[in-house]
């Protein structure tokens, strides 16, 4: 009816630094009470014909402006977004269904500081300079910026992952046109309205929204796109690939896991143990670093159990925007159904259901019953062989399982085809260091969970993915680098 589109938020695509409505829409759900309550462009290959345009035209003069007008720009964006901290954390919440406390001091916190450090980080590169005395010649390297960057993200950490793309992307010089996620557009709308004022010259920044299979193939098939990152499924990374092949692209991914976290029988259980509920649970499961193998030395595994059992029920799960609740609803129907099955296939393989799923009833309140909600399911008993050892579930499950020696956890740890984090938790750092060491994992962290420093290179081996991102690597993917020979 007119009264309810009326109250609908209707997004419009960014190009050349104006807002452009689309000829037709997606319905995007609020994941906490199951309504339509914004409408996303469906754009397809001429709105992203438009914004590549647009960041072609841009990209001369953006490109040779010096790092440092570019830093103060991206600082000036990073005040922009703070200022409006509160309102960009609220809109993520609603639209994402993560809880509000975790986009406060997650989130749009970390979106802030990513274009602050990559506005501080450009400032501070070196090229590499070698001298070839016999020849009477000296080598060096210079990089600039490569293009339109083309930058794809997903539904999980939405302003987060989006602008950690966009801010080394364009500090190099690149000028960018950025899908979001269908699923999860308004904070990137949001973000847009801020560009002029921070500075940020027409086209350097376009966010063309819409599908996968047609707004992000569009971009990923655009000739004069000659770079694309992206943050997905792994599914979607083998498409991306055959597609950009015949263009010879370049390409960043970064993709799912399934992330062990190894706990040895001198670990710090107190430490340990909340932090792992938390690896397991953060963002409702929904982060690509989330633990969901966790394998324990037999000596401590029953204490283990009991301890991490009744710490996981104590997390709240509920309406996202109340302060208190830890986790929040899922991202849409289709993938609580999803992560929900998973569950089920265990029951079925003769797993055991601790908590969680299937076992505790979840009481929410009035406005949130058709909500996609699931409460923290910790699974023992279960084959390293089964899918839920096996596969990325990417919701709030976690398996629970023994181990004797280093050897043979070192093994069953490594025994899937993703890559991307690991925890180590022993007070031992002889250990520490040989199980790090062996590890197939883009990260290890032990004794703590998710701390990182972004000077240093994030990604993922095997199936989670290709290149890392980071103050040094994301400079090296964004720039094209020339070695220059000067004989005197
Ligand atoms: P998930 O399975 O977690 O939803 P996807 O890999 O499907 O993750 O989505 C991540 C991002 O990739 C989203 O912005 C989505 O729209 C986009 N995407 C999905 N399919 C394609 C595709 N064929 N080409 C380009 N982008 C795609």
């Amino acid at each position: 009816t007119m009264a309810q589109s009326k109250s609908l938020l209707v997004l419009e695509n960014f190009i050349g630094g104006k807002f452009v409505p689309c000829s037709s829409y997606i319905d995007s759900y609020n994941p906490s009470t199951g309504d339509v309550y914004c409408k996303v462009p469906d754009s397809g290959k001429e709105e992203v014909e438009a914004a590549v345009k647009a960041a072609k035209d841009a990209f001369p003069v953006w490109s040779s402006k010096s790092p440092l007008e570019r830093s103060q720009i991206l600082n000036k964006l990073a005040d922009l977004i703070e200022q409006d901290l509160e309102a960009f954390a609220q809109a993520e919440s609603k639209d994402q269904g993560k809880t509000i406390t975790f986009a406060r001091t997650v989130d749009i916190p970390r979106a802030v500081y990513n274009f602050r450090f990559f506005a501080s980080s450009i400032l501070h590169h070196v090229t590499e300079c070698t001298e070839m005395a016999t020849m009477g010649c000296v080598h060096y390297t210079s990089r600039t910026p490569v293009g339109v960057a083309g930058l794809i993200s997903p539904w999980n950490l939405p302003l987060y992952l989006l602008t950690w793309k966009i801010a080394p992307a364009i500090a190099c010089g690149n000028t960018v046109v950025a899908k979001p996620s269908e699923m999860t557009s308004v904070t990137a709308w949001m973000m847009c309205k801020l560009l002029e004022k921070a500075g940020v010259p027409h086209g350097v920044v376009n966010v063309v929204f819409g599908k996968g299979a047609k707004a992000g193939e569009a971009l990923v098939c655009h000739p004069d796109v000659p770079l694309i990152s992206f943050t997905g499924s792994t599914l979607t990374a083998q498409r991306i690939t055959e597609k950009s092949a015949p263009h010879c692209k370049r390409l960043s991914l970064e993709l799912g896991g399934k992330n062990p976290a190894i706990i040895f029988d001198d670990a710090d259980l107190k430490q340990c143990i909340p932090t792992t509920v938390r690896s397991s649970f953060a963002n409702q499961g929904e982060i690509c670093l989330c633990t969901s193998r966790i394998f324990v030395q037999r000596g401590i595994y029953s204490e283990f159990l009991k301890r991490f059992v009744a710490e996981a029920k104590k997390w709240k799960t509920g309406n996202p925007s109340d302060p208190t609740v830890n986790m929040g609803a899922l991202i849409s129907k289709e993938h609580l159904e999803k992560v929900r099955n998973y569950v089920k296939k265990a029951q079925t393989e003769g797993a055991k259901i601790l908590c969680g799923e299937e076992v505790d009833s979840l009481a929410l309140p009035p406005g949130n019953q058709k909500g996609y909600f699931m409460l923290p399911t910790v699974i023992t008993e279960v084959k390293d062989e089964s899918c839920c050892m096996q596969e990325e579930i990417f919701g709030p499950v976690t398996c629970v399982v023994a181990f004797d020696t280093e050897e043979e956890v070192i093994k069953r740890a490594n025994g899937v085809k993703y890559g991307l984090a690991a925890t180590v938790w022993s007070s031992n750092v002889g250990r520490v260091h040989r199980v790090a060491h062996r590890l197939q994992s883009g990260l290890v962290w032990t004794n703590c969970w998710l701390v990182r420093d972004l000077n240093l290179p994030f990604g993922g081996m095997k199936a989670s993915g290709i290149g890392r991102e980071g103050a040094k690597d994301s400079y090296e993917f964004f720039t094209e680098v020339k070695t220059i020979t000067i004989k005197h």
